[in-house]
This record gives C-alpha cells, sequence and structure tokens, in this order.
C-alpha cells in the first residue's frame, strides 16, 4: 500500500489458549489506522502497535455517534488465509457511511488494509476447528467541536481478534423472545446501516430478556410493532412449510452478507424463498399450526444459530422441537465448510490470500 509506516510492537503479547478463545476478548500486536480529512483524504496510513488511541473530549463521536463499523472473518488456510467475500463488507461500509455523512473509503483500500493489517498480525489467526480471526474495520467522526454539522475530520481503524467456535458444544437451539415495546430501527432511519447508534439503541430490550432467561429478542418493525425484523443483532429466517421466509430489505433491516449468501444457496437447492413482510400473527400461526418447522438467525459471527423457541406475550412456543432442524444445519455445514474450504466455493466467494 502506498504511503503505508508499519511501527511494529517492540514486544509482542503472549498467545491466549486458542481453544478458549470466546468472542472479541482477545486482540493481536497491531492495528491499522488512517485520517480523514476533505483536504487530503485518507492519509497518514499506519500499522502501529494494539493501544489505547487519544481522541479530543469534543470529539464527534463521543456526543453525536457518528460511528459505523463491518464484522468480517479470515480463515487459515494451508498456505496462508481466506477472506469471505470481503467486497461485500467494504460496499455495505460505504454504504452505511453515507447514510452518516462519513467520508467513504474505496473498495479496494478497504480490503488492502485488512490484508497489510493480517500479513503483519499472521501468527494470531487461530487453527482449531470452528475458530477464525474476527476482523473489525471501523470509523468514526472526529471533529474537535461541539458544533453539530456533517463531519469533516474521521478516523478509521481496523483491529482484529482471534474468536472461537460459537458452538464448543454444537448448534445449540436459542430462545427467542418477541420484543413488543422497544424498536432497534425505523425506516428512513439508521437500521440498514451497520452503525453503533442501532446497538446502543437494542441494548436495554436485550438485557431484559437475557434476565428472563433468553438469548435474544425478535424486533418488530418500528411503525406498527407487526412484521418481523431481525432476531438480535442476525437476521432471520423461517422455514414455512417449503417456503423460506425471511423479511425484506425494507431500510429498518441490515443486509446481512450470511443472509445474502444463504439465500442464494437456498436457491440453488431448489428451495422456494420469498423475502417479504411477515407478520408476527402470521408466525404465530405458523406455530400453532405446525407449519413453522425450522426457525434460524443468520451473521458472521455465529453464522446459523437455530431458534428453538419463540415467547410472545407470555405464550412460549417451541420450534423442531428445541432441536436443530436439518435445513438449519445444512445451511451451517455448507457455508462454513465453503468458508473453512473443505467445500467447493462454486461461487467463488472466498478471497484466498497467499502469505
Ligand atoms: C452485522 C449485522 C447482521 C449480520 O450481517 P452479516 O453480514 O451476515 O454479518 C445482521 N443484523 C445486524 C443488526 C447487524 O449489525
Amino acid at each position: 500500500m502506498k504511503g503505508l509506516i508499519i511501527e511494529k510492537a517492540k514486544t509482542l503479547k503472549e498467545k491466549p489458549d486458542m481453544t478458549k478463545l470466546g468472542f472479541g476478548k482477545y486482540f493481536t500486536d497491531h492495528m491499522f489506522i488512517m485520517d480523514y480529512n476533505a483536504n487530503e483524504g485518507w492519509h497518514n496510513k499506519r500499522i502501529v502497535p494494539f493501544g489505547p488511541i487519544t481522541i479530543h473530549p469534543a470529539s464527534t463521536v463521543l456526543h453525536y455517534g457518528a460511528e459505523i463499523f463491518e464484522g468480517m472473518k479470515a480463515y487459515k488456510t494451508n498456505d496462508g488465509y481466506s477472506l469471505f467475500r470481503p467486497y461485500e463488507n467494504a460496499k455495505r461500509f460505504n454504504n452505511s457511511a453515507e447514510r452518516m455523512c462519513l467520508p467513504q473509503v474505496d473498495e479496494e483500500l478497504f480490503v488492502e488494509a485488512v490484508k497489510e493489517l493480517i500479513n503483519v498480525d499472521y501468527s494470531w489467526i487461530p487453527t482449531s476447528v470452528g475458530s477464525s480471526l474476527y476482523i473489525r474495520p471501523f470509523m468514526f467522526g472526529n471533529d474537535e467541536t461541539l458544533g453539530v454539522h456533517s463531519v469533516k475530520n474521521s478516523t478509521f481503524i481496523i483491529i482484529l481478534s482471534p474468536v472461537g467456535s460459537y458452538y464448543a458444544e454444537g448448534l445449540n437451539p436459542v430462545k427467542i423472545i418477541i420484543e413488543n415495546t422497544d424498536v432497534r430501527a425505523v425506516r428512513g432511519g439508521t437500521g440498514y446501516a451497520k452503525c453503533g447508534g442501532n446497538y446502543a439503541a437494542s441494548m436495554r430490550a436485550g438485557e431484559r430478556a437475557e434476565k428472563k432467561g433468553f438469548t435474544q429478542v425478535l424486533w418488530l418493525d418500528g411503525v406498527e410493532r407487526k412484521y418481523i425484523e431481525e432476531v438480535g443483532a442476525m437476521n432471520v429466517m423461517f422455514l414455512i412449510g417449503d417456503e423460506v421466509v425471511t423479511p425484506s430489505l425494507t431500510g429498518s433491516v441490515l443486509p446481512g452478507i450470511t443472509r445474502k449468501s444463504c439465500l442464494e444457496l437456498l436457491k440453488d437447492k431448489g428451495y422456494k424463498v420469498s423475502e417479504r413482510l411477515l407478520s408476527v400473527d402470521e408466525l404465530i400461526d405458523a406455530v400453532e399450526s405446525g407449519k413453522l418447522l425450522e426457525a434460524w438467525g443468520t451473521g458472521t459471527a455465529a453464522v446459523v444459530s437455530p431458534i428453538g423457541q419463540l415467547t410472545y406475550k407470555d405464550k412460549d412456543h417451541i420450534v423442531s422441537n428445541n432441536k436443530i432442524g436439518s435445513l438449519t444445519q445444512e445451511l451451517y455445514d455448507e457455508l462454513t465448510g465453503i468458508q473453512w474450504g473443505t467445500r467447493e466455493d462454486k461461487y467463488n466467494w472466498c478471497v484466498k490470500v497467499k502469505v
């Protein structure tokens, strides 16, 4: 990369037990940073030792929440590693940036920056089954003023975290409560952007659900509290009869790359796939009449997460006998197989990098 300065850490960290990684707890030795202003564009590209950064107390992000991020993974291969559809992340990052009046990052630069950083911290890619290197690019508005206007200065950073399998004990179905009060996002708002603010707004419901013994909430739309949107911070799919139904991308739903990949796989397998509005009443009717065969969430971190129980208005509904359904398992196996290189990548989704 042109103009990239690499400052290596003087001492390297001791690596954690790579079989007990969990999610997002450990960070590698280095991070990528670059700065933006209107005059210079993106500049001061650097890889520096991982550590705290200093920001001005009036920085935009601390007061007005101008922040977006991405989540992607690198998987170890025999002679390097592979990235799963990284240009999709780059594209979505720019869509999120556009919504928040943050600057665009050239897609090639985005992917190059990821590769440059991984090259430096290559030894951190875990090898044990189901583990990977989680990549977290993020950007925030960094003007040093309390004035409210679109951002002139921004900072872009990438950090890396070795993560274990979500499913150390196999794919366990989760208990979900349908959220009737809080909403995650509204049409015209920022639902389709991967921004920190959406997460901040969803924490109260998530915490309430956890206190009641649920793993996550199922979000309804913000206007009528009627249509299904997402499950926690994942997209959601349902096998109803012979039809796979997932909420359409109406603006308040995050366009997941795992969602998109699952839909492509399902269509190729010959399933009838519908992206459409799905009301909570239709869903509950489908559970009660036995037509709802399987339900699962999709996202980079867990890939596919089976739903074993849906609770609505204090009534528990068991899904797939609280076991992982065969289609859910098949999707998980197929997708992780492609990511891990154990199954044929006929879609050319993986970008292989030799190290
Ligand atoms: C990131 C995210 C997803 C999943 O997107 P993937 O690209 O599949 O990881 C779904 N919903 C929300 C709210 C998200 O932030």
